[in-house]
């Protein structure tokens, strides 16, 4: 009888140990898929290597399971080829970092299909596709040679540098519309031909359409699948099949993609590395864009991050030398990047008594009707969707609070409701007060449905080159909701059907407008006195991403802008702004964050906690700072590490639950991991004392605090 660790799912921090001992009539590799018998059912696990096969400290639990008798395992799916050794290790390496079980991390990642087959399903799916690939390359006519635009000097040496660097991690800064996808394809290029894979992954599901698009038409008669959230249960199991089986050449994917098993990785790109979508927000909440930097140097595999607006982060390991730092400054093909145009909102005509305040400045209007009548397109984006964030009544002052959270329900016009953006709470909107029965209930400020609404009055008159009205549409959340709805608004947009498209920062995302020159930001000022530290760091991404978004067509470029509406005209992320001049911007960040003490120059770890009274969940915070604050004496790293008492988040309370958190800082990352997987373990035994905790969680590296 063998005996073997087996990784299961077991409940987060449910105080077992990460991995479960079983014995098997035959010795099975490492990596191998298994059915285990746990409780009263089988359970899905995968034969872990020991400690000696891979790098992994032993623990107790396996100790104390000496002499027991263990149980056989249930089903062993031999069908599947075994799960890379250099798989096992990552996932290994990111619930230790990420404080979470090796099973549950080993288990989410996997496609949820693959836990429902047993040996003989999983034998005819791959059967069935391996049918689908030989026909395929059966009834494949040799295809064309695809186009391959010249590259220009600055991609030409990019690629120079990339050969020269061996298995790096390499920032590409380059400007949008600098040419960053084509070097991804030419890197992709090399890959495929010596017979290796190469992973692309993209911050949102929306943006994988157009990448697949460019990437199939590059490699015709290439293996290409993508791999994302949204896929059927049976695509994403077969997509993941192919790569893992090392069918698929071309791997493209959100976040998730960063744990697909690839037995030839040879690249691994990580577009708009920037993008806060790579973090994961709930169970291992895992950077990809970390990931991919770990992976890389795991499996010998080059790492490109591109962006921008690259991270402070990955800006700082470049500074550093951590990455090389690859540069392109000019655009391609097209004119300069716009102009820059920022309106002081303190200067404009007030608005009459009663009526709202402006929802574009006279100037701001003036050029977007010059466009309509061009038969240019232009975007304005407000990062709030609904009509108006809240409700007020005019006589007692009441405003439409959500009573589950600390947070106002805003008002949607179309269906008439007052929906909670933080719980989905939803009711009519009353007719009339609910506290006095006043009739004179009115919203308060703007988002998306109104501004579309306000946006279509102030065209009113305006006519396009055809001689039809100007046409206002709408892409945000609430417009998006059903399945094909925003590829059938995108395609509107790219076929001229629209003239301004109002929307949150979902539009100004990636898509490549080819007749927009008019971008503004109906109201960014929100985002600069915010508490969250990166909020400066977003704002000014998304603001030159959307820049980018105008202009990109040569034949418009030279009268393409970028509009600013601000009350804070003075604000220095403007003038970086202005001047497009990114490393200014992040070079002032830099300084403040490390007066601040923040990250990069810090780590951070969070301990949050929910209760629905919020002394419970105070208590157990204090605690566990109390817990953390001894470790740290014990382990000697009291001088490394600082804790800080517990406070409430931004929206502190949320369906009812009261929600607390504590922050764990260090100056130095192995300080800070070596308390934290001591801290860690302890937790769900204080836990237990704390009675009413409903939910609690660590956060590492958080993106807000
Ligand atoms: P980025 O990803 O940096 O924003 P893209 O890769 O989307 O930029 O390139 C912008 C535009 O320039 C695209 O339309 C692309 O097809 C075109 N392009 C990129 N490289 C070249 C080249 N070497 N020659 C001609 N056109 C190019
Ligand atoms: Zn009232
Ligand atoms: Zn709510």
């Amino acid at each position: 009888m063998n005996r073997l660790r087996v990784a299961v799912e077991t409940p987060a921090h449910a105080g077992l140990g990460d991995t479960l001992d079983y014995e098997s009539e035959q010795p099975l590799a490492p990596g191998t898929l298994v059915r285990v018998p746990l409780g009263r059912r089988d359970v899905p696990g995968i034969v872990w290597p020991t400690p000696d096969q891979a790098f992994a400290p032993d623990n107790k639990d396996r100790e104390g399971a000496e002499g027991f008798a263990l149980k056989p395992v249930a089903e062993v799916l031999v069908s599947l080829p075994p799960l890379p050794s250099a798989w096992c290790r990552l996932v290994e390496f990111s619930a230790r970092y990420y404080q979470r079980a090796v099973g549950e991390v080993a288990l989410a990642v996997l496609p949820p299909e693959l836990r429902k087959l047993d040996d003989a399903g999983l034998a005819k799916r791959m059967r069935l596709q391996d049918k689908r690939l030989a026909k395929a390359a059966v009834d494949g006519s040799p295809a064309a040679e695809p186009q391959r635009p010249p590259l220009t000097g600055e991609q030409a040496a990019v690629l120079a540098a990339f050969d020269s660097a061996g298995p790096a991690c390499h920032l590409l800064h380059g400007v949008t519309g600098s040419g960053k996808t084509e070097v991804y394809l030419r890197l992709a290029e090399a890959a495929l031909a010596v017979g290796q894979q190469a992973l692309v992954l993209v911050p949102e599901i929306n943006l994988t359409p157009q990448l697949e698009a460019r990437f199939a038409a590059r490699f015709p008669g290439r293996r290409l699948v993508s791999l994302h959230s949204a896929l059927t249960p049976a695509q994403r199991l077969a997509n993941w099949l192919a790569a893992h089986r090392g069918q698929a050449e071309l791997v493209l994917g959100t976040r998730l993609a960063i744990f697909c098993p690839l037995p030839r990785l040879g690249l691994i790109v990580v577009d708009e590395e920037h993008d806060p979508s790579y973090k994961q927000q709930d169970g291992a909440r895992y950077s990809a864009r970390d990931l991919a930097v770990y992976r890389g140097r795991l499996e010998n595999a080059p790492v490109v991050l591109g962006s921008a607006t690259p991270s402070l982060e990955s800006w700082h390991h470049a500074q550093t030398g951590r990455y090389r730092l690859l540069t392109m400054a000019e655009r391609v093909g097209q004119g300069p990047l716009p102009s820059v145009q920022v309106i002081d909102m303190t200067q404009q005509p007030r608005p009459a008594p009663g009526e709202p305040p402006l929802a574009l400045a006279p100037a701001l209007k003036a050029a977007v009707e010059a466009r309509v009548a061009r038969g240019e397109q232009s975007l304005l984006f407000l990062n709030r969707r609904g009509f108006a964030p809240v409700l007020h009544c005019t006589a007692c002052g009441w405003k439409s609070a959500c009573p589950h959270c600390s947070a106002w329900r805003v008002f949607h016009k179309l269906d008439r409701t007052l929906r909670c953006h933080h719980c989905a709470f939803t009711e009519r909107v009353p007719r009339a007060c609910p506290e006095c029965g006043n009739l004179d209930i009115q919203p308060i400020g703007r988002g998306t449905e109104k501004l579309e609404e306000q946006v279509g009055e102030l065209l009113q008159g305006v006519v396009g080159p055809g001689g039809g009205p100007a046409r206002v549409a709408r892409i945000d959340a609430d417009t998006t909701r059903l399945k094909g709805t925003l590829e059938q608004q995108l395609a509107a947009m790219h076929a001229g059907e629209v003239d301004v498209l109002v929307g949150t920062q979902m539009v100004t995302k990636g898509h490549d407008f080819r007749r927009v020159t008019l971008v503004a930001a109906v109201d960014p000022d929100g985002a600069l006195f915010t508490a969250d530290f990166r909020a400066p760091e977003r704002l000014f991404a998304t603001l030159m991403q959307a820049a980018g978004r105008a202009g990109r067509a040569a034949e418009v470029a030279q009268q393409s802008e970028m509009w600013v509406q601000t009350a804070n005209p003075g604000h220095p992320l403007f003038a970086a702004l202005k001047a497009h001049d990114y490393a200014r911007f992040a070079a002032s960040q830099l300084r403040e964050r490390e007066m601040a003490g923040l990250p990069p120059f810090a780590h951070l770890a969070l301990l949050r906690a929910e209760a629905r009274d919020a002394a419970v969940a105070e208590g157990f915070l204090r605690a566990a700072r109390d817990e953390a604050h001894a470790l740290a004496g014990t382990l000697g790293l009291a001088e490394h590490i600082s804790l800080y008492a517990p406070v409430p988040p931004h929206v502190a309370r949320v369906a009812g639950q009261e929600r607390r958190q504590m922050l764990v800082e260090s100056g130095s990352r192995a300080a800070l991991q070596r308390l934290l997987a001591h801290w860690v373990a302890g937790l769900p035994a204080l836990r237990t004392q704390h009675k009413g905790i409903v939910r609690w969680a660590v956060d590492v590296d958080p993106m807000t605090i």
